[in-house]
């Protein structure tokens, strides 16, 4: 059997999934240990434990190795590989200083131009005692890559987004160019391009093969997109965590930072995506999983309520309603906890409607399928209201787990070629 392993490392834990040539799952590891840390030596740490777990039998057949990380988690290392200074994570803002200096730098409305963007964190570690020893900046998923095949200094285009590199041209940019920063940026391959071998001791230590290629990897919100099962032109993914985020599949490249979206590359088609702070959070706050699930059952999904609501925790939106001042609309509440319940449901299924039309308004395809993650994806009630407001075909996701969108980039086929298949 020829298999290849898809390793997340996302913000709740890290995981491996291990697939067959027909993509089917043969195994599957979840540890505990959280590396959401910024701490080098526990990513290395997980990723040799995450190894050891997988069965002996299955680590003689792997082919393919390819990793995921949080996307802008970055470190800077020295000319061999060594951390310098801890990793800055995907939420750290302290970049935000140097946002000004960034908008006199990059194209306007640029994804750079955050206080979390990779570049901003660039800037900001520019000025730490050890930075003369850096040579390399990587993302967490080349550093946890460089350990398997040993070489430094490459990335791929879905982490380097938010570093600036132009994901359309394929190049950094020249603006970025300019500003001289001394350190190596990392060479931009296409996800799941093979990289390079495993290194022998890697190979002996863990008995795998030593010519297991470790492939391009990608983000972790990406990740689970190739999961999902969408592959056409006009397929999203709506995921119901705790927020509410939404992925279009499009020919046409959307950008427009009023709204927080920005456009992933994904072969030739276009990731176009923004995120509500509406979500699953909201009815945390009100209901128990354990009540979602009964009071959902009661409520009728093909009924309209009368509720206006727009379900958020604390004042402000940026997508698909651009005001920072946005005020919760909760009222008026009912005293049936099913009514009440009907009124969120149905107003975090119009705010994802608005955000479908708001991407197909900017130029996005026309939608044709939703496919649903989180934990709201499996609420019947809900799926049958949201079906009512998006007027198309609603599912789950074939898959959900990041790791395993990582395996099929593991197969080392050209991005295409999984929108295709
Ligand atoms: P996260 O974004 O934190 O990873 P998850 O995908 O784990 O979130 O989903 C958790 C959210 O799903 C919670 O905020 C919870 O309110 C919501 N949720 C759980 N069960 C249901 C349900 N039956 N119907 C709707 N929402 C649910």
């Amino acid at each position: 059997m020829t298999l290849y392993l898809g390793i997340d490392f996302g913000t709740s834990g890290a995981r491996g999934i291990v697939i067959d040539e027909d993509s089917t799952i043969r195994g599957e590891i979840r540890l505990l240990c959280h590396p959401d840390r910024g701490d080098a030596v526990v990513w290395r740490a997980t990723l040799w434990e995450l190894l050891g777990a997988i069965s002996q039998d299955f680590r003689r057949q792997i082919r393919g190795i390819a990793i995921n990380g949080t996307s802008s988690t970055v470190l800077l290392t020295n000319a061999i590989g060594e951390p310098v200074c801890p990793p800055l994570l995907y939420k750290d803002g302290r970049g935000s200083v140097f946002i000004k200096r960034l908008a006199e730098v990059a194209p306007p409305n640029h994804t750079v131009i955050s206080a979390t963007s990779t570049l901003a964190k660039l800037l900001w570690m520019q000025q730490l005692p050890n930075f003369s020893q850096a040579r390399y900046l990587l993302h967490q998923a080349d550093w946890l890559g460089f350990l398997l095949h040993g070489k430094l200094g490459f990335s791929d285009y879905h982490n380097a987004l938010k570093l600036g590199y132009d994901v359309k041209e394929l190049q950094y940019p020249k603006w970025l160019e300019d500003l001289k920063i001394p350190i190596k940026l990392p060479k931009v391959l296409t996800p799941g391009e093979r990289i390079g071998e495993l290194i022998p001791g890697v190979a002996d230590q863990f008995g795998l093969r030593r010519d297991c290629w470790v492939c391009a990897g990608t983000t972790d919100s990406i990740a689970a997109f190739l999961a999902s099962g969408a592959k056409l032109p006009g397929e999203a993914v709506t995921s119901l965590g705790s927020t509410l985020v939404l992925k279009l599949l499009s020919r046409t490249r959307i950008e427009d930072a009023r709204y927080g979206i920005y456009s992933h590359r994904l072969g030739n088609l276009w990731l176009a995506g923004g995120a509500s702070n509406t979500g699953g959070a909201v009815l945390k706050k009100f209901f128990t999983d354990q009540e979602l699930v009964s009071l959902s059952q009661e409520i009728d999904g093909c009924a309209s309520s009368q509720l206006d609501y727009y379900p958020l925790l604390q004042p402000g939106d940026r997508f698909p309603v651009n005001d920072p001042m946005l005020a919760p609309r909760l009222d008026p509440r009912p005293e049936d906890p099913r009514e009440f319940l009907h009124g969120l449901l149905q107003g975090m299924a119009r705010i994802e409607q608005k955000g479908y039309n708001l991407l197909e308004q900017l130029g996005a395809d026309k939608l044709i399928h939703v496919y649903t993650a989180g934990g709201g994806a499996v609420n019947s009630t809900w799926t049958t209201m949201r079906k009512r407001f998006l007027k198309t075909n609603v599912t789950p996701s074939t898959h959900t787990e990041a790791a395993y969108g990582t395996a099929l980039l593991a197969m080392g086929l050209p991005i295409d070629h999984q929108l295709t298949n």
